[in-house]
């Protein structure tokens, strides 16, 4: 097979491992920036002009989109114009949309039935105080809608503190959603690597002392963990119900069973080989040379 992988940096351990497993398998690989993409889709031949050469429909078999949230918009407009050459793109570029957008999942999730914790969200700063009291009063999250990497989630102890950091936000024009904080978790998260409907890894993700958030560019640490198996169905209903084929899970293990936080569409596969010691990025191209068809895309047409 002929595969892209859409990434901004061939250094990356993602990226170079993803390439490696690929190439091991005996498979041909580029690595594709997304972001010196452009796309001629005026023609009813779509096409994209990388560097100086085009690329046209079946010159790839399989994309594996690693898009940074940084350029969610970009990039994703480059996985959908693959996937209108017929490419087989590995996570869709309406589930890419989805997951990024914290709202949204946590709404599609709520709707079928996935637990997540109490979340709110409002528009207008005059609704502050009844928007703390929805989740449930302080301790608790703020979150902004697209944050990545820890980078955004602030813990609120007191109502007070939650109403001054929420204005803050609110004045910058930043999206933002109310989350309870679910404290029994004690700074530590489940990260279930997803592929295929399948948890095939999965690790414990601990905060550094004085953090309550786990994220390992955060300065957590991750470890090998035996998951429940309703922590394995929760995973698995949440990337079914988000529409993607690789996902990360994150889920707070609470006192009523375990929670979703969000789903990530371009998991890194650093911590999760190193802590479960297991070959993610070969599993994952075997999920390619199992599924990936021209024009396999489930959405298209769609939007
Ligand atoms: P990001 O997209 O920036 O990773 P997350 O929503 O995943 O944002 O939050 C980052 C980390 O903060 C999580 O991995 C978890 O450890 C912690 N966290 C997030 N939401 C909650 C919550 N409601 N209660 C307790 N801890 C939380
Ligand atoms: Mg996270």
């Amino acid at each position: 097979m002929k595969i892209a992988v859409l990434s901004r940096n061939p250094k990356l351990y993602s990226t170079r491992r993803l390439v490696e497993a690929a190439r091991a398998r005996g498979h041909e690989v580029d690595v594709i920036d997304h972001l010196r993409c452009f796309m001629d889709i005026t023609s009813e031949n779509p096409t994209i002009h990388y560097k100086d050469r085009e690329i046209r429909r079946g010159d790839y078999d399989a994309v594996i989109p690693r898009i940074g949230a940084s350029v969610t918009f970009y990039g994703n407009a480059v996985v959908r114009q693959f996937e209108m050459m017929g490419a087989y793109c590995v996570n869709e570029s309406v589930a890419i949309a989805r997951a990024r957008d914290k709202l949204r999942s946590l709404q599609l999730l709520s709707r079928k039935g996935v637990g997540i914790p109490v979340t709110a969200f409002a528009y207008s700063p005059d609704d502050i105080k009844s928007l703390i009291r929805e989740v449930g009063g302080a301790p608790l999250v703020i979150k902004l809608l697209e944050g990545t990497q820890g980078v955004g989630v602030v813990l609120a102890e007191t109502a007070k503190a939650a109403e001054s950091v929420i204005q803050a936000f609110m004045s910058l024009k930043n999206s933002i959603l109310i989350q309870e904080y679910i404290k029994e978790a004690g700074g530590s998260d489940l990260r279930c690597f997803v592929v295929g409907g399948k948890v095939i890894a999965a690790m414990k993700r601990q905060a550094a002392d004085g953090d309550f958030r786990s994220n390992l560019h955060r300065g957590g640490r991750a470890e090998l963990v035996k998951i429940t198996a309703a922590e394995r169905a929760t995973a698995v209903k949440a990337a079914q119900v988000i529409g993607l084929n690789v996902c990360g899970v994150d889920i707070l293990r609470s006192d009523r069973g375990p929670l979703v936080i969000e789903v990530n569409s371009s998991p890194g596969l650093n911590g999760i080989e190193q802590a479960t010691g297991k070959d993610v990025a070969g599993m994952i191209i075997e999920f390619i040379e199992r599924n990936a068809r021209p024009d396999r895309t489930r959405t298209r047409g769609k939007g």
